[in-house]
């Protein structure tokens, strides 16, 4: 495959050098776990656009609605009316949210920064508190309030200051006590967040505290033993809403509609991107009514926010999550792969530090005691040079693999021959 030694294609040199990008593939077409370039190569694609296509490319009841929906209005701006398919929508994820949770009222945007800033926007309003806190290690986007809640890695921050204030940022224990040597990491990060409410931001002027469930961009870390009711717990104790940031983890990515079920927590605002739209840009949060009436009519919202084919897209994608067994592929997938990676863990313990995550959302973190830096992209560059799209993520030298959730057993079974070779001649 010619995937990493692939040269900028022309018309790369008019794109702008902020923008990253792990290969110069052109990719073409794309059908199921597979993408198509245009030099005719295909490559099994365990990124899924960074965990949305997570019914896997062009899906062909998401790809019908797209079509019946091109076919009738594009832009029925929501300012000016409703549109059939956002109103069948907010019906479908009221639906779909956590049992018994209060989230049946719902904004739409167009990306999961802007649903953060969305999220953030109502909290400060319906509090009347300024501040936020936010996790060490967390990502929530790259715009200036949501890059300055995004502590995961500098290049995100550095340059680009002042960031935003009124952003107070709380320990976490995967950053804070490697490799795991906390003897109690809940008590000890809800012990740090006291202390943070002590010496920096009073529980009276902080409105939320915002996490995602499982990191992302943070390293595919799932949260420690009771974490997130403690959280809920502090929450509610302190007088502060509790965001999560779906963003990533949502639309099944660990095995559930949304990681709060897997964790058993309702929170006063979930955010929501990626996989709802299956590629097309929506993003959104819900809330309770009491919540949302918080705002004045106008604040939210943007001119494409809830754009008529995105939500036929949502339709179609969250009936096809809904089918019966659905979520049993994302278990069943997802422990072929967790197993067939502790095989290798086992064989390589020296080199693999961990295999975790919930679902469909693995990390594999190496020994950055003993690997080289930059060993989780020289993985990666080796998968792609085997037909294999895989990122990396975090500082810690992790490979995460996000693949669709439709999945097949022999494609993992593929997937996971193609990581033993390509950590193999990394290690060499
Ligand atoms: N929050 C989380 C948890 C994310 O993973 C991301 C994207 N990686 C965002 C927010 C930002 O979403 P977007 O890129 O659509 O703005």
């Amino acid at each position: 495959f010619k995937g990493p030694s692939c040269l900028p294609p022309s018309g790369a040199e008019r794109i702008g050098a902020g923008v990253g990008r792990m290969s110069n593939l052109v990719l073409e077409r794309g059908e199921g776990s597979w993408v198509y370039t245009d030099d005719g190569e295909r490559y099994l694609d365990f990124s899924t656009g960074i965990g949305v296509v997570s019914l896997g490319h062009c899906h062909p009841k998401v790809m019908a609605a797209v079509h019946r929906q091109v076919d009738k209005i594009w832009h029925a701006q929501v300012g000016i009316g409703h549109h059939p398919q956002m109103l069948e929508l907010t019906g479908k994820l009221q639906k779909i949210m956590p049992a018994g949770s209060n989230l049946d009222t719902f904004i739409f945007v167009t990306s999961g920064a802007e649903a953060v800033e969305s999220a953030v926007k109502l909290a400060r309003h319906a509090t009347g508190k300024p501040n936020i806190i936010v996790f060490q290690g967390g990502y929530h986007g790259r715009t200036l309030l949501t890059m300055s809640m995004t502590t995961n890695k500098t290049i995100y921050r550095a340059g680009y200051g002042p960031h935003a204030p009124g952003i107070f940022v709380a320990p976490h224990p995967y950053y804070c006590a490697r490799p795991g040597n906390l003897a109690d990491p809940t008590q000890w990060t809800v012990e740090q967040l006291e202390l943070l409410l002590l010496t920096q931001t009073t529980k009276e002027e902080t409105a939320a505290l915002i996490i995602e469930p499982v990191l992302g961009e943070g390293g595919y870390v799932p949260p420690p033993e009771g974490l997130l009711k403690a959280l809920r717990d502090f929450c509610n104790r302190r007088g502060l809403l509790f965001i999560v940031d779906e963003v990533q983890t949502g639309f099944g990515r660990t095995g559930r509609m949304f990681a709060v079920e897997r964790y058993g927590v309702s929170p006063d605002i979930l955010v929501f991107a990626k996989g709802v739209a299956s590629g097309l840009p929506l993003a959104g949060i819900a809330a309770s009514r009491a919540l949302m009436d918080a705002q004045p009519a106008g604040c939210q919202g943007g001119t494409y926010a809830g754009n008529a084919v995105a939500c036929a897209a949502a339709n179609a994608t969250i009936e096809v999550m809904s089918e019966e067994g659905f979520f049993q592929n994302v278990e069943e997938r997802g422990m072929q792969l967790t197993q067939g990676l502790q095989v290798l863990q086992q064989a390589s313990p020296e080199l693999i530090r961990e295999v975790r995550g919930p679902g469909l959302m693995i990390g594999v973190e190496f020994n950055d005691q003993k690997v080289e830096k930059g060993f989780a992209s020289k993985v990666s560059k080796a998968c792609l040079s085997r037909g294999m799209i895989v990122l990396s993520t975090g500082v810690f030298e992790t490979l995460r693999l996000i693949p669709p959730l439709t999945v097949s057993s022999s494609e993992c079974q593929h997937a996971l021959a193609v990581l033993e070779a390509a950590i193999k001649e990394a290690a060499s």
